[in-house]
């Protein structure tokens, strides 16, 4: 591959023009394992960001994707409907919380995102009341796209490049009480706080249940969050949950707001949503917010993308949801989180280590010294697997069908990693 192209010519996630690192040259993938061009086999830890959940080249997804290109991969949703969006909508509906009852689907996370943020003012517009605030926590993440950013953590998304044009919103401290530890009443003290100041101008309450993911892969307690329900009904304000990292399985529930016993008014999905063959994301709304944002002003809800609805998205999406219907995920989730309960705990009596937090298919280390991103990045490929840190964050969501011996390799390099001061910037 011409990689110099690549490295003058190719913006890559979160990278500079300046200074551009090197990119691995990936030419196929199949199962847990990703094959670079120079022939090397890479276990991987990433399932590429939470969406690989069923490993990759999975025949089912590859034989729904393939049936429907045959007939057509995209066709217009305006004034149009097709097989595979009804098909996926059902099945969505019938996994996801008994109480949302309308889909809207969208293109990306982030936009499934923007689409609950439009849900919620349009919902208080179509009410007479005029509330554009949203509350949520530090630590949080919700996207790059603007809106979804404004609710990012104002640190981590360097809110200070786009003042002036991001709106601000209100940030509550992240509970500092790990979901395995006893629950610590205080850690709700700042949200009631801020939600009992704010109420009469917050339209909802965002956030990411159990796990706030790219913020800082933080497992915080389960009371946390059915607290912020009972809050939210105390007050009357609508509940956004981004379950767009941990839906589908990956902390263990099949949403993890079932860790509480919750349910959200608006709930967004993405990334495993396809088995990480497509980009595709959906929004779900009870029935009384969906009446009630089309009963407004506008008399119905303002949005709708160009590839809205994508048959061949649709269809690999369905054929995922069917992989998930099986239950298999939930063996398979569990073997790795008693994985992670017996070898990744270990961990935590290296010098480099901070501390080690699992739940489900997530572990994740928090290292003293941020990494060296270039030389941890080559030690791992070189060991074989494929795993990327940020920050002072270690972290693998492995593919559902990791067996023992792949989870091993991955922490084998993870140890190697820990024992090489190269690999961290003092
Ligand atoms: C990844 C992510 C998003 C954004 O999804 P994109 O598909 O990258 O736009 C939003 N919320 C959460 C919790 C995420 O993990």
């Amino acid at each position: 591959m011409d990689l110099t192209f690549d490295r003058q010519h190719i913006w890559h996630p979160y990278t500079s023009t300046l200074t551009p690192l090197t990119c691995y040259p990936v030419t196929h993938a199949e199962g847990v394992h990703l094959y670079l061009e120079q022939g090397d086999q890479l276990v991987d830890g990433m399932s590429s960001w939470w969406s690989a959940i069923h490993g990759y080249n999975h025949p089912l997804l590859n034989q729904a994707a393939h049936q429907q290109i045959d007939k057509m991969s995209h066709v217009m949703f305006g004034g149009i409907t097709h097989q595979p969006a009804i098909d996926v909508c059902k099945k969505l509906l019938s996994l996801a919380p008994s109480n949302l009852q309308q889909v809207f689907l969208a293109d990306s996370g982030s936009v499934a995102v923007e689409v609950s943020l439009k849900m919620a003012l349009q919902y208080w517009h179509a009410k007479g009341e005029s509330r554009s605030k949203f509350l949520t926590l530090r630590h949080g993440y919700h996207g790059d796209t603007f809106a979804a950013m404004s609710v990012t953590d104002p640190d981590n998304s360097m809110h200070s490049l786009y003042k002036g044009f991001l709106p601000e919103h209100i940030f509550a401290d992240s509970p500092q009480g790990n979901f395995w530890q006893e629950w610590d009443e205080s850690d709700i003290e700042d949200f009631r706080h801020k939600l009992t100041q704010h109420h009469q101008q917050i339209a909802a309450v965002i956030l990411e249940p159990i796990v706030q993911g790219a913020g800082g892969m933080r497992i915080y307690h389960p009371e946390f969050l059915r607290q912020v329900r009972q809050l939210c009904d105390e007050f009357n304000l609508l509940l956004i949950l981004d379950e767009i990292a941990t839906g589908f399985g990956r902390t263990g529930k099949l949403f993890a707001c079932e860790h509480a016993d919750v349910q959200p008014d608006i709930l967004c999905v993405g990334k495993a949503l396809t088995g990480g063959y497509m980009t595709l994301s959906a929004t779900l709304t009870t029935q009384k917010v969906a009446d009630t944002v089309c009963g407004g002003e506008a008399g119905c809800f303002m949005h709708g993308p160009t590839f809205m609805g994508n048959p061949l998205a649709c269809s690999v999406a369905s054929a995922s949801l069917d992989i998930i219907a099986t239950e298999q995920w939930q063996t398979q989730v569990k073997q790795i989180e008693t994985f992670f309960a017996e070898e990744l705990v270990q961990f935590e009596s290296y010098s480099e280590v901070k501390q080690v937090r699992y739940l489900g298919a997530i572990g994740v280390i928090e290292t003293h010294n941020p990494v060296q991103m270039e030389n941890i990045q080559a030690l791992f490929v070189e060991m074989g697997v494929w795993i990327r840190p940020f920050g002072r964050l270690i972290y693998i969501m492995p593919p559902y069908i990791s067996q023992p011996e792949h989870l091993n390799k991955l922490l084998t390099a993870i140890k190697s990693a820990l024992n090489t001061p190269e690999c961290f910037n003092q």
